[in-house]
């Protein structure tokens, strides 16, 4: 018995997986993005069944996460997406993790390791067409420059990433497209092939802007079971997912409080009638936003509650009036029960937020079981 916990599918996971698999098609590579503990289900978990499922490569955003993976068996390629720092370079090729380089110095810094180490060092430059973060800025002709003075190290894939996929009233997406289309054939041209182009995470998959898919694909909240809802005249979203993970949190006490009193830090909520509360062991130092103050809604004995006053650090409380909750009964904050369910989008609205930063925000002390 626990104070929160986490209940992940790792069948639904799998299952998520093949359907993205079936809509890429079988000459796109699925790169599931396993970063952030893999949006929290568990990055060494979830790689173990992304593997039985056959994904031959996986993405990460640093290269601790990787070492992780290697350290517990996981085989697959490793993309590290986010982390070329100078310490990290050295522990690419002890890992046999792959680095995405963003920038001309990158390359080369690379190259005299791989070239010291006599080591094979495939890497995936990263050009920045639009979205402003990382990747190279560099001209085509310069990017040429700088691969022909590398000796050992090897430019495998082509990789960008784009800004706002899932807004269809922009043509940023179009532009980045055509901006990274540009330097490719200029490296073609010369003779430069990279085997493996790549520029789409889920939004681009699942709306089918194919243009985008390169031979691979970097879908991560599509894994979890999320697809961010797009905005303007997009085409139908072609995937169908479900999400993997349900947050539960126990009933810590139940009582009966009269009209008129206050609930909670501030007392920013006052019962408008008397009320039976129920108070949950989950607050903000677990992940549960703070924003949901007032606001969130929880499902229990499934009918959705509202949260009455301030989310505080460890605890919630909600109103259960007319319900015969006990201590040592659980609430779902995320997940189905019975007829009603409550997803991470509909939790980010609530708070102002994304469901990316619902999943990855549930801190460790969450525990996570598998079912
Ligand atoms: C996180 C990330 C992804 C995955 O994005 P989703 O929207 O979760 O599919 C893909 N590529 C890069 C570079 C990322 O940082």
């Amino acid at each position: 018995m626990y104070r929160s916990w986490l209940e992940v599918s790792l069948s639904q996971i799998a299952g998520n997986f093949r359907a993205i698999r079936k809509l890429a098609g079988s000459g796109v590579t699925v790169m599931p993005v396993v970063k952030a503990d893999a949006y929290r289900h568990g990055a060494v978990e979830v790689s173990r069944v992304l593997e039985e499922a056959g994904a031959r490569w996986l993405a990460v955003s640093n290269v601790h996460e990787g070492i992780a993976l290697r350290e517990s068996g996981i085989t697959s390629r490793i993309l590290v997406m986010a982390d070329f720092l100078p310490t990290s370079r050295p522990l690419f090729l002890d890992y046999d993790l792959t680095p995405a380089i963003h920038s001309l110095e990158g390359i080369a810094a690379y190259d005299q390791l791989a070239a010291a180490a006599g080591k094979p060092a495939p890497f995936h430059l990263k050009i920045d067409t639009g979205m402003g973060r990382l990747g190279t800025r560099a001209s085509a002709s310069e990017i040429l420059e700088a691969l022909a003075r590398t000796r050992a190290a090897r430019l495998e894939g082509l990789m960008s990433h784009f800004a706002s996929a899932p807004n269809y009233t922009t043509a940023q997406t179009d532009e980045q497209i055509a901006t990274f289309t540009a330097v490719l054939l200029h490296l073609r041209n010369a003779g430069v092939n990279p085997t493996m182009v790549h520029l789409s995470s889920t939004v681009p998959l699942a709306y089918g802007r194919k243009e985008a898919w390169g031979n691979l694909v970097r879908p991560g909240h599509a894994i979890y079971g999320y697809i961010s809802p797009a905005k303007g005249a997009t085409s139908p979203c072609l995937l169908e997912v479900h999400p993997a993970l349900s947050w539960k949190a126990t009933v810590l006490e139940v009582k009966d409080i009269p009209a008129g009193a206050a609930i909670g830090y501030g007392g920013i909520h006052t019962t408008g009638r008397e009320t039976r509360i129920a108070v949950l062991g989950v607050g903000y130092a677990d992940g549960y936003p703070h924003r949901l103050s007032n606001k969130g809604k929880v499902l229990l004995q499934g009918r959705a509650v509202p949260v009455l006053g301030a989310v505080s650090m460890d605890l919630t409380t909600v109103d259960a009036t007319g319900l015969d909750v006990k201590p040592g009964d659980a609430a779902t904050l995320l997940g189905t029960d019975g007829d009603e369910s409550i997803d991470a989008q509909q939790i980010a609205k609530l708070a102002g937020t994304i469901s990316y930063s619902v999943l990855c925000g549930i801190s460790s002390r969450v525990v996570r079981l598998y079912v």
